[in-house]
């Protein structure tokens, strides 16, 4: 790390030393509070590690490292540790009463024409190819601040910020090519402190997305490895089978594990060997730093399963050791609960892995959703997918402590998904903020944005409509947009402030029914509250009899309908328009 600070919880710092045959020179420092502990060479020569002590009383401030030879002074460094941030180990994470904005920063809003070509940088901006760089930052992200807030969220999750230089497809970030620095052309590490303290003020919390398992072969050190098993190398490209199952299939064979955590995700992407302690220390270090550096709230981490599972729970428990109040959602992209419940924190799992993550992505609903809403109902087919995915929520520890979602950066825009039918699009956004779990949106799905993942990446991380200067028309305001974008975003806006206020969304019970006529009703309670929601899924008029749902509606006689702005002063009956929600706060 380029600096640390004092008075952190764990005493231990490894610095990495780089520099042409300082492995052969004898490091000193002199520092109170401060002790070099061991110095470790290895056979390569341009490196050498130091293990520091830093006392918990030690003083912030400067102190130099020399690395003499003999008498000689061959380098001399100066290293800082900071004064923390008051209240810094206290941070509190993000949790079930934020909704989260997810956003590729290079395809949200180009605040700075400026650094879209930065010179040492391979890629420069290409507009009109969908995988190109477009030129949206950092500073774009900081002026859509009201935006935001007007549109409700409470979280923003980035996809990587860090430089990627790489020569194409460098736009998505999960090539990273250091890990200490923000792409010049999204931004800078002051930048990106900067606009996550103006968006704390307003209480918008920060997730960072960070990369554990690979790394963009455009590193330096690719030109110089530390060590050869800093990677995992073979003895020609090979690519990782991507079958997340084989950690927990008790049938699998070593050769099809070993390809799933050793192969690289892409030819641009060189695997890291994170049973190699340096690289642990490294990656677990760099998180803390950009925790403690840019005042992060929360850590969305990329291809969990990738990764050494001892190693990932490792890194949980240093994160929590300094932060104990701090999320992390992990990527554990699986497609069945029983897979994806492997991983959550707290899970009794048969070969006793315990995971120590926080929150994990909810897939199998995503799919679900994607499904409920286009196909015809039936036992289980329809709304009955809903039903049937929450129904396996006892598989995980914890199964409100989940981000639920119906498209990211990676997947089917769930507009087009949902074939451009308006009414669907706002079943599933009524679904989304009424369920169990952290609700998580993608950008541009509150203007109705198109894409289909098969027709290329590219096509769903399109540029938001407004973001450029030279854009024809500006979607970030009322003005902007189509009279069905503006309907689509004013009751995702309203559903999302809504959502802000009832804490029995956030973390009321769920007690849902059976489906019957393609007819999905669930409620969401505490003591003292009770909202009860209902999906038709037909393409017409109905009338729903609630005498099935008496044990959750026994105590209350009236309601009003928050999306329809309508009030039942009898509940016995309730009638459903064709393809809709109804989300009805009861009343006793
Ligand atoms: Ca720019």
């Amino acid at each position: 790390p380029p600096m640390w600070w004092a008075g952190m919880a764990n005493p231990d710092l490894q610095l990495m030393v780089h520099a042409p045959d300082v492995g052969f020179t004898t490091a000193e420092l002199n520092h109170p509070g401060v002790q070099l502990k061991e110095t470790i060479t290895v056979a390569n020569k341009n490196y050498m590690f130091l293990n520091l002590d830093i006392s918990p009383e030690v003083k912030a401030g400067k102190f130099t490292i020399s690395f003499v030879e003999g008498k000689r002074t061959v380098y001399q460094s100066t290293y800082e540790l900071l004064e923390r941030e008051k209240g810094s180990a206290q941070r509190k994470g993000f949790d079930n009463a934020d909704v989260i904005y997810l956003l590729m920063p290079d395809r949200f809003a180009n605040g700075d024409p400026d650094n879209d070509h930065v010179r040492g940088m391979l890629e420069r901006v290409n507009r009109s190819n969908p995988d190109g760089r477009h030129g949206g930052d950092l500073a774009g992200v900081g002026d859509k601040m009201d935006y935001f807030a007007s549109l409700g969220i409470t979280a923003l999750w980035l996809n990587p910020v860090l430089e990627n230089n790489m020569p194409a497809y460098s736009y998505h970030g999960y090539a990273i090519t250091d890990f200490y620095k923000v792409d010049p052309r999204i931004g800078t590490n002051e930048i990106y402190q900067s606009i996550n303290k103006k968006l704390n003020e307003r209480d918008i919390k920060m997730i960072m997305d960070m990369v554990f398992n690979h790394f963009g072969t455009g590193h330096w050190w690719m030109n110089d490895l530390p060590m050869e098993n800093w990677i995992h190398q073979w003895p020609e490209f090979t690519r990782s089978n991507y079958r997340g199952g084989t950690i927990t299939d008790p049938y699998a064979s070593e050769a099809d594990k070993e390809l799933m955590l050793k192969g690289w995700f892409d030819t641009s992407m060189a695997d890291f060997n994170q049973d190699n302690p340096y690289v642990a220390t490294y990656l677990i270090q760099n998180s803390i730093w950009w925790i403690e550096y840019a005042g992060l709230s929360g850590i969305r981490m990329d291809t969990y399963p990738y990764s050494y599972k001892d190693f990932m729970a490792d890194w949980m428990r240093r994160i929590h050791q300094e932060y104990p109040n701090f999320s992390v959602v992990g990527e554990a992209w699986l497609n069945v609960a029983p897979q994806v419940a492997y991983w959550q924190d707290n899970k009794r799992n048969p070969d006793g892995y315990r995971s120590h993550l926080d929150i994990v992505f909810d897939f199998p609903l995503k799919y679900a959703i994607g499904d409920a809403f286009i196909e015809a109902n039936g036992w289980s087919t329809g709304v009955s997918r809903l039903y049937e995915s929450l129904s396996l929520d006892y598989l995980y520890s914890d199964p409100y402590n989940m981000v639920v979602f119906a498209d990211n950066h990676d997947a089917d825009r769930i507009f087009t998904r949902l074939g451009e039918d308006l009414r669907k699009f706002k079943m599933a956004m009524a679904f989304l903020m009424t369920t169990r779990g952290i609700p998580q949106i993608y950008y541009g799905t509150e203007i109705l944005m198109t894409g289909l993942e098969h027709e290329g990446h590219g096509l769903i991380r399109e540029d938001f409509p407004g973001g450029w200067p030279d854009d024809s028309s500006d979607a970030f305001t009322p003005e902007g947009r189509s009279p069905d974008q503006n309907d689509a975003w004013n009751f995702l806006s309203s559903l999302i402030n809504w959502r802000k206020g009832k804490e029995v969304i956030h973390s009321g019970q769920l007690k849902h029914y059976i489906p019957e006529d393609g007819i999905y009703v669930y409620f969401r309670y505490n003591e003292d509250e009770s909202i009860m929601v209902v999906l038709n899924n037909n393409d017409e008029n109905k009338t729903l009899k609630t005498r099935r749902f008496v044990e959750n509606l026994e105590e209350y006689r009236t309601g009003t309908d928050v999306l329809h702005r309508t009030y039942f002063d009898n509940l016995s009956e309730i009638g459903l328009p064709p393809m809709s929600a109804r989300i009805i706060e009861l009343r006793r």
